[in-house]
């Protein structure tokens, strides 16, 4: 098949990329390096069957050959991201995702749209199935990201009834793993980078906000099945949208307390204000992946910081 994945040089995007083409697919990677990095495709652009293609899709772009299927994962993802570039943000999940809809029609594609478990805001339902609206403050710091991820999740379902287009939207949980940027401001490359540095930990709040950490290799293996996922015939209004992430929940202390043992670096921890708006629980409710595409994350979180470390320590050039 011939994929085109939107944001294919960030964290995800580059390991998706990866993925497709160890499984023999041609690749169009298009992205604007907006939080992302050409190094993570460096590997491979000489590659037959990869393209790369440096765009900003809030504007259209247009491609003659065949495109199968288009991969959405363009957008900052990081609460730091996405606070520097808060109308960019809204753009990119509203214009871009419009545009690379109208792409899969032309085209006759698949799409799938990389939405995020922040459609949930503030969630007053625990753990948070696909059938939970949610619980989003409109006009708050996050809302750029989050409600631009309902619209987006909202055209796509308007060009799946009007169009016919066939859409797959998957809600990702917190997912970590190499090609992280050190600097992204999440909690997982901030702690294991601070750790490693032998600077203090900086828990915000009191750390009892819970996140639920998946790690990246077990996320894709999730999208692959969900691409190969036969849609039923009879639909309801759930039948296109699917949570992936880890259903184990740790506290943000605990995290930290984790970081230290599996670096084994005795940093001490600092406690900082906690972010407006920070959601005080999240872990998925994976019941229908498990049912549907008998999926389920496979890496426990210790093991996750294992296999990050040894790309942490090359960027900060400790290795
Ligand atoms: P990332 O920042 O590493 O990747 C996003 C990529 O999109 C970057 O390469 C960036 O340059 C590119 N991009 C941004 N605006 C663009 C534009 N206008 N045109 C073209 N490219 C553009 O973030 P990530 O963690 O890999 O997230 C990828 C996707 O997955 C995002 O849509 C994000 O909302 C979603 N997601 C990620 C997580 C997670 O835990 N990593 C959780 C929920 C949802
Ligand atoms: N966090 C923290 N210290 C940091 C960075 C983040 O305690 O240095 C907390 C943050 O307040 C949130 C959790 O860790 O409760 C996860 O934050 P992240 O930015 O990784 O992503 P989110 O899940 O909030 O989108």
């Amino acid at each position: 098949m011939r994929v085109l994945v939107t944001g294919g040089a960030g964290f995800l995007g580059s390991h998706l990329c990866d993925r497709l083409i160890a499984e023999g697919h041609e690749v169009i990677c298009l992205d604007s390096l907006l939080t992302g990095r050409e190094e993570n495709v460096a590997h491979l652009l000489n590659h037959p069957r990869f393209t790369f293609i440096r765009h900003d899709i809030t504007q259209p772009f247009y491609i003659a050959e065949r495109v199968d299927w288009v991969l959405h994962f363009a957008s900052p993802a990081s609460p730091k991201d996405y606070a520097a570039n808060p109308i960019h943000t809204l753009k990119v999940g509203g214009l871009g995702t419009y545009h690379m809809l109208g792409l899969a029609k032309a085209h006759k594609a698949k799409f799938l749209l990389a939405s995020t478990s922040e459609v949930y805001g503030d969630p007053m339902v625990h753990p948070q199935p696909e059938s939970y609206w949610g619980n989003v403050n409109p006009i708050g710091p996050r809302s750029c990201y989050d409600e631009a991820k309902r619209f987006a999740e909202a055209i796509t379902m308007a060009y799946h009834r009007q169009h016919g287009i066939d859409v797959r939207i998957v809600r990702i949980f917190n997912t970590v793993g190499p090609r992280m940027r050190i600097d992204d401001g999440r909690v997982f490359p901030t702690f294991i980078s601070q750790a490693l540095r032998g600077e203090p930990i900086t828990v915000y709040g009191d750390g009892s906000q819970t996140r639920s950490f998946c790690y990246v290799d077990d996320l894709i293996e999730g999208i692959l099945r969900l691409m190969a996922w036969v849609p039923p015939d009879s639909e309801d209004e759930l039948t296109r949208v699917f949570n992936l992430g880890n259903p184990e929940e740790v506290t943000v202390l605990e995290f930290a307390h984790l970081v230290k043992e599996v670096t084994e670096k005795d940093v001490p921890i600092v406690f900082c204000p906690l972010p407006k708006d920070d959601p005080h629980r999240r872990r998925p409710d994976i019941t229908k992946a498990q049912t549907l595409l008998d999926w389920r994350p496979t890496t426990p979180l210790q093991e996750a910081i294992k296999r990050t470390l040894p790309y942490f320590r090359q960027v900060l050039g400790l290795a």
